[in-house]
């Protein structure tokens, strides 16, 4: 099969081929580097919102810290001075009670605001003291000193902390809070308040230094809250013993639903202790079990092996600091927040970049796409309007300049243009028009030469059936005829009237008046001859030499005879001088026969029968028309029957 492919649907295909390739290239850098730009945007992004969200987590553990050391610091300063120790102990009595069972609590009124005879206030402040000894001095006054400092540091941070309490070893407990402690729990003997079972009481009061310390999360009955403490004993003395230990109980929940929802849509964050098991306070994925445990769950203990490479990171993590550890499918960021224990972790799943790098990747297909519609329009109105049109018209005119007879018109090609395809038009044109003018004087000549050869032709046909001497048919155009006309007669059972012609006395002619004078002569005796047998049908023809013969088309034997026998008379008449013939003058004498009773079997026996007529005519004293008659019969010009030999 032919294929037709045109320049313009070859050009766009190539266009849409070249744009389609490179929109390809395109759209896979553009793949590519988006994805790396979105990435380092994410990676930067996940650092930064996870440094400010430690940073701002660490803001309540850094005043807790501080309000316990300043507590400490104060309760030092004023333990250590004896003046200021007796007054404490005068003051335990104003601000305690007695219970029947040996236990204190603050006097009623007290908590709620109610002033002492010296005016000071202590509102927000219970307190219980369930004492193995009955106090002496000393747990008084520590007792009292602590009351009265948890009652000041922990107004000062009233509404930002959720309590604040500094617990004496004796099992004496002032708190600063909303609720009333010493409502909240009845004392039913000197053992009831069990404070050896609290972590921050056990271990406050046996650890070796001054640390702070956060407990593990605990479920809080009267407050119905997850909690920790962060806890922090004063410096022991010599043999170990503390006497004081400041602490301040923290809620949970806030910072559990803060960690569940971080600031970077989609991501979501852990909280776990940095104690090498990765004790965990907060996993979306391990809530229940964290709670079930009590502050006990960790990623070692529920196995938790995608977490494992978190723990490495985080072992070496100084607080504050933040670094990126990359996963399968997330990109974690690990933190410490600084001045607690906790280490948070906030995980981009990296699926999340894939909706931006596709939006990018769709902008840059779009852009392809546009483009190539663009091109495949430029490309074309200027093949179809600068190429494709012109170039048809060319064709044509090609077509037209080879096929037909008609003119070029110069207007039809685009020789306006004046890019390369007008430049050709130009020169086909003027080529066309070249050819043009040679067609049309080949043509004139071939007419020319056409009409010359068709009078050639016919002057040759004329030369060949004419007597060049006589002007009349010749013996070639006499036989054709004769046979001709034989034909018909036998076909149409017509007569055929055959005359032979032959001069009297001619060489005798020749010989007296010479050969030029019996060439006239006989030219003379033709014309005469062809004058009178003009008829149509009839034709006379030089035979040979001296002699004629004619084909004369009439009705009856006789009428031939009559017509023989007159054309002797008219020669007679027109008296050629001829000295040398006993009649004086030229004489022909004339054989007739006709193709009567069907005695011929062909033309030449008529022919000879003519002839053996003309012999007779001789014979007979010529000048005089002989006709045929039978084989023994003849018949001359007056109608006398004579007996041939
Ligand atoms: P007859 O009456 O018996 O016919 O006598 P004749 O002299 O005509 O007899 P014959 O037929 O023997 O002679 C014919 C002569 O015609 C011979 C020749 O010299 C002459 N002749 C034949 N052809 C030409 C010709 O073309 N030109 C001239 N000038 N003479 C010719
Ligand atoms: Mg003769
Ligand atoms: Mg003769």
């Amino acid at each position: 099969m032919k294929r037709n492919h045109s320049l313009a649907s070859r050009t766009l295909r190539l266009a849409i081929l070249r744009i389609g390739l490179v929109s390809i290239c395109a759209s896979a850098i553009s793949y590519f580097l988006n994805h790396s730009t979105i990435e380092d945007a994410v990676r930067k992004q996940l650092l930064l919102s996870t440094e400010q969200t430690i940073q701002r987590e660490s803001l309540p553990f850094r005043e807790i810290q501080e309000l316990e050391r300043n507590f400490l610091d104060e309760f030092r300063a004023i333990d250590t001075d004896p003046h200021s120790r007796s007054g404490l102990v005068k003051d335990f009595d104003q601000i305690f009670y007695r219970h029947t069972d040996s236990s204190y609590t603050q006097r009623p009124g007290l908590f709620e605001g109610d002033a002492l005879p010296d005016g000071r206030r202590f509102g927000g402040m219970s307190a219980t003291y369930a004492p193995d000894i009955s106090p002496n001095d000393d747990i008084k006054a520590r007792f009292t000193l602590s009351y009265i400092l948890s009652h000041k540091y922990g107004s000062t941070a009233k509404g930002r902390l959720f309590n604040f309490y500094g617990v004496v070893p004796e099992k004496g407990f002032p708190i600063y809070q909303a609720a009333d402690i010493a409502k909240a729990f009845t004392y039913t003997g000197p053992e009831a308040l069990k404070l050896d079972t609290y972590e921050f009481y056990s271990h406050g009061f046996s650890s070796p230094n001054n640390n702070t310390f956060f407990t593990r999360m605990y479920w809080d009955y009267s407050n119905n809250a997850w909690m920790t403490t962060v806890a922090t004993p004063d410096i022991a003395d010599a043999s170990g013993k503390h006497r004081i230990l400041a602490c301040v109980d923290v809620l949970l929940d806030e910072l559990m639903r803060r960690i569940a929802h971080p600031a970077i849509q989609g991501a979501y964050s852990t909280l776990f202790l940095d104690d090498g098991e990765g004790t965990l306070i907060y996993h979306p994925n391990f809530m229940d079990a964290i709670k079930k445990s009590e502050g006990h769950a960790s990623i070692r203990s529920l196995k938790i092996k995608n977490d494992y490479p978190l723990l490495a990171a985080s072992a070496t993590l100084s607080p504050g600091k933040v670094v990126l550890v990359d996963m399968k499918d997330d990109i974690i960021a690990v933190g410490r927040i600084p001045e607690t224990p906790g280490v948070l972790t906030i995980h981009y799943p990296r699926a999340l970049m894939q909706p931006a790098i596709l939006q990018n990747l769709a902008i840059v297909i779009a852009l392809g796409i546009l483009t190539l519609l663009v091109e495949i329009f430029i490309i074309r109105s200027i093949l179809q309007n600068q190429v494709a049109i012109p170039l048809s018209h060319l064709i044509r005119a090609t077509r037209l300049v080879g096929s037909s007879k008609e003119r070029l018109n110069a207007s039809d090609l685009p020789t306006q243009s004046q890019d390369e395809i007008g430049e050709l038009a130009r020169d086909f044109s003027h080529m066309a028009e070249r050819v043009q003018d040679a067609h049309e004087q080949l043509a004139i000549k071939v007419q020319e030469r056409t009409v010359a050869l068709e009078e050639a032709n016919q002057k040759l046909m004329t030369l060949s059936v004419t007597d060049e001497l006589t002007g009349i048919a010749n013996r070639r155009r006499f036989d054709e005829a004769l046979a001709s006309e034989w034909r018909r007669a036998q076909r149409t059972g017509s007569y055929l009237m055959l005359a032979m012609i032959d001069v009297d006395w001619f060489k005798k002619y020749n010989d007296h008046y010479g050969h030029q004078a019996g060439d006239d002569c006989l030219r003379n005796i033709a014309q005469t001859i062809a004058a009178h047998t003009n008829r149509a049908g009839d034709l006379v023809a030089r035979y040979g030499g001296e002699e004629f013969g004619l084909i004369i088309t009439t009705i009856s034997a006789e009428n031939a005879l009559a017509f023989a026998q007159m054309l002797c008379e008219t020669l007679e008449k027109i008296n050629l001088p001829h000295a040398m013939s006993p009649l004086g003058h030229v004489t022909v004498s004339i054989g007739v026969a006709c193709t009567v009773h069907g005695e011929h079997e062909s033309a030449e026996d008529l022919l000879r029968t003519a002839d053996e007529a003309l012999y007779s005519a001789k014979e007979q004293g010529r000048n005089q028309a002989m006709l045929y008659a039978t084989p023994s019969e003849l018949i001359n010009g007056d109608g006398d029957h004579i007996t041939s030999r």
